[in-house]
Order: structure tokens, then sequence, then C-alpha cells
């Protein structure tokens, strides 16, 4: 069965499961690796970031992105050529915009 948080190779072995072919893909926030296939999806875009994030980074930082990630975040967006986004009440970036 499919739960929120599987490690990674529960997720494979889901996918397997379903008769899917696994794909592994990465956390564009923490690196983590995932898998992916047979309409199983760990990763989620992220509104305005054009970037792809697990749903413990997603759910973890609902009230901005952590400094500890902001150089990845923000080189992610000038890679993309995106205009980084105004800073939160707490001085951080937004989790969307
Ligand atoms: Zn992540």
């Amino acid at each position: 069965m499919k739960t929120p948080h599987m490690s990674a190779e529960e997720e494979r072995h889901f996918i397997l499961s379903e008769g899917g072919t696994p794909v592994e893909v990465k956390c564009d926030v923490c690196g983590a690796t995932h898998y992916q296939g047979k309409g199983y999806y760990p990763l989620r875009k992220v509104s305005g970031y054009e970037m792809f994030c697990c749903e413990i980074c997603y759910e973890g930082n609902w009230d901005g992105w952590n400094r500890r990630y902001e150089e990845k975040i923000l080189a992610y967006l000038k890679a993309k050529g995106i205009k980084p986004p105004k800073r939160n009440d707490n001085g951080w970036l937004p989790r969307d915009f």
C-alpha cells in the first residue's frame, strides 16, 4: 500500500509490486532519492520555483524555506532565470509564490 512517508526502497518495491518500472528521481531541496512510476509521483512541483521536492521538505517548510536550503534554492532559481520571491515576515523565502 502507498503511504506518504515510504523510504526510497519501499517506494521502489511498491512500484515493482504494481507492475511498474521505478525511475529514480531526486528531491531538488534535500537531494533525497525517491522512485516514481506507475502513477506514483512522490515529488511535487513547487509553485513559482519550478523545482520538485519531496513531501517531507514541502510539509516541513510550510512557513518558508529553512536557511540551510537557501543557497541551493537561490542557485536553482538563478539557473532557471527566475527572480527570487520577496521574503516573508520571518525573513525566509516563501515556500510557494
Ligand atoms: Zn526533500
